[in-house]
């Protein structure tokens, strides 16, 4: 598959900024982490995860004479970095390098550095050497779980080695294309980037007889605050959110246990929170008093490589027709499959085997539509099948006005279809959050077209969605009872919302459909549905990246 090149990564003055010593230490432990970290700006948020690799220099005791934490930078060996301690040891100079781990050992057990720990040692020697000016002869690292000092002497082939790895971490700043996965797996276990690496998806998508291992987090247990009285006001105070509604009662939550806030109607946010949402990765989005979606807070941060890679792909319309066949067959399977498990509970209804039947021979014409506006007219055809089918799962002695005659929206004119309408508001607004944490363009999608405010990107990735986690859900609580005719809508004329009650309940269903877990059909590892919003932008990308395959494969069981 083919991996879409853009333009040059770096301009003429990159090749002036100094690397980072611990930039060359990623590279030696995998390329491709070096690139996800310098070219594509992809830093986790967990601070944990670097301490993993090197530990601080609090663990030692300062003495005099001696330097602890030393910030160098030299411009013509185009290094910088922080060495941990530099200590003077028998009259030479020693730099000295703390790892939180342990130490690798050689054949008759003997404590020996890690090829990447010591790249980095020489690194700082080099470093040191070229901004002191001053000959260094030894760097050493301590490894304290196991509690062993491992002496690295500095000789022309280790400086070869540093010289070497500068040139090919220049080379890889300078270059539009994601190295490959390494081949040795164990690493990626380790790797604090293998959630938005994916390598296990990487190598499944080159070789189906792989069984991936699961390194994407299976959950995310942070909640998604909903502030639903119009007047609520969202605040900060230190590391927490503050939730203040018109009563005066305050909640206080941390912020690492918030993904996202939802404000809803006229619920108000400070401008000091929202720059501290931003900062943590907690995504802030606006839904109207009636249910729409409104916007979202762009924090996206990284390097614009990524969105110009999938410019070059979407651009291309052989793909976006490929990636739309995908999605209309996946949301068409996930429709079918909904009438098929209402045909099981329900009774027997010629109406819906006539439906489900047609619709398996309309699946059919997906793959020989030659462009998207005819698989835009199949989808019609599914879309049809399927509402006009829909009231049919419903169960026969519900109250008249939860039946369903029809999809209409904008307003949405009866029960049925306000609650459709506000599930897909929340569609779009998750959809919106999982595209703004992978980093990628919402305004550049491959088969709705930009013709209103919503992103056409966003509303793409909905399809893979509607039917888990909005229709299904709908279907189960109206058969279910859980709606009440008068207490859960707002009929004005021939308009009709969801109440103040009843969109508290809608919010509950569809957050707790969304903690539901579901098993990949191709990955064969389960996770929850908001994980999978994830996942799902993150598989896209992977079709422009070379590692395609696994993107729209959710269908109901
Ligand atoms: S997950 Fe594996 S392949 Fe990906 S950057 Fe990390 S070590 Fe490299």
């Amino acid at each position: 598959m083919t991996a879409f090149a853009t333009q040059s990564a770096t301009s003429p003055t990159d090749e002036l900024l100094t690397l980072r010593v611990s930039a060359l230490h990623a590279l030696a432990y995998c390329p491709r982490l070096f690139y996800l970290e310098e070219v594509e700006e992809l830093y986790t948020q967990d601070a944990a995860v670097f301490a993993g690799r090197r530990l601080h220099v609090e663990l030692e005791e300062s003495e005099d004479g001696e330097w602890q934490d030393l910030y160098l930078e030299d411009e013509w060996l185009g290094l910088r970095g922080r060495v941990d301690a530099l200590r003077t040891r028998e009259g030479q100079l020693i730099p000295y390098e703390h790892k939180r781990g342990r130490c690798q050992r050689g054949e008759k057990k003997e404590p020996l550095a890690w090829e990447s720990d010591r790249l980095q040692i020489l690194a700082y020697c080099c470093l040191i050497e070229a901004a002191q000016g001053i000959a260094v002869t030894e760097g050493r690292i301590r490894y304290h779980a196991d509690n062993v000092l491992v002496k690295v002497p500095v000789d022309a082939a280790g400086r070869e080695t540093v010289q070497a790895a500068i040139a090919r971490a220049r080379e890889l700043r300078r270059s539009t294309v994601r190295p490959p996965v390494t081949e040795n797996e164990r690493l990626c276990t380790r790797c604090s980037l293998a959630p938005v690496c994916l390598p296990e998806e990487a190598r499944l998508a080159h070789d189906r007889e792989w069984q991936p291992v699961r390194l994407f987090p299976a959950d995310d247990e942070r909640q998604t605050l909903h502030a639903l009285e119009p007047g609520t006001r969202v605040g900060r105070t230190g590391e927490q959110l503050k939730l203040t509604p018109r009563d005066g009662t305050v909640e206080k939550l941390p912020a690492r246990q918030i993904g996202q806030v939802v404000l809803h109607s006229f619920a108000q946010i400070s401008t000091q929170a929202l720059h501290f949402c931003a900062s943590q990765g907690i995504g802030v989005h606006f839904i109207s008093g009636g249910g729409r979606y409104v916007g979202s807070l762009d924090w996206r941060s990284g390097s614009i490589q990524r969105r110009l890679g999938q410019y070059a792909a979407l651009t291309q319309g052989d793909i976006c027709l490929r990636l739309a066949q995908q999605l209309v067959r996946c949301r068409g399977r996930g429709q079918r499959q909904l009438l098929m498990r209402s045909r099981r509970k329900q009774k027997e209804s010629q109406a819906l085997t006539a439906a489900i039947q047609q619709m398996k021979a309309v699946l059919k014409l997906i793959e020989s539509a030659d462009s998207l506006a005819s698989l835009l007219g199949v989808e019609g055809q599914l879309a049809a099948l399927y509402f006009g089918a829909l009231d049919q799962t419903l169960a026969a002695d519900l109250p008249p006005e939860l039946h369903f005659a029809g999809r209409n929206r904008r307003p949405p004119k009866d029960r049925v279809n306000a609650l459709l309408s506000f599930g897909y508001a929340l569609l779009l607004k998750d959809v919106m959050n999982a595209i703004l944490t992978v980093g990628l363009e919402p305004a550049l999608g491959f088969y709705h077209q930009p013709r209103s405010q919503a992103p056409p990107l966003a509303l793409d990735l909905m399809e893979i969605f509607r039917v888990p986690l909005v229709d299904l859900p709908v279907v189960g609580s109206l058969n279910r009872g859980q709606w009440e005719v008068q207490a859960d809508f707002t009929v004005r004329g021939e308009q009709v919302w969801l109440s103040d009650l009843g969109r508290r309940k809608f919010i509950g269903l569809y957050e707790q459909r969304k903690a539901e877990s579901w098993k990949h059909p191709v990955t064969g590892y389960s996770l929850t549905y908001r994980r999978l919003l994830e996942l799902e932008v993150r598989l896209l990308e992977k079709e422009w990246l070379g590692e395609g395959g696994l993107f729209a494969q959710l269908v109901l069981r």
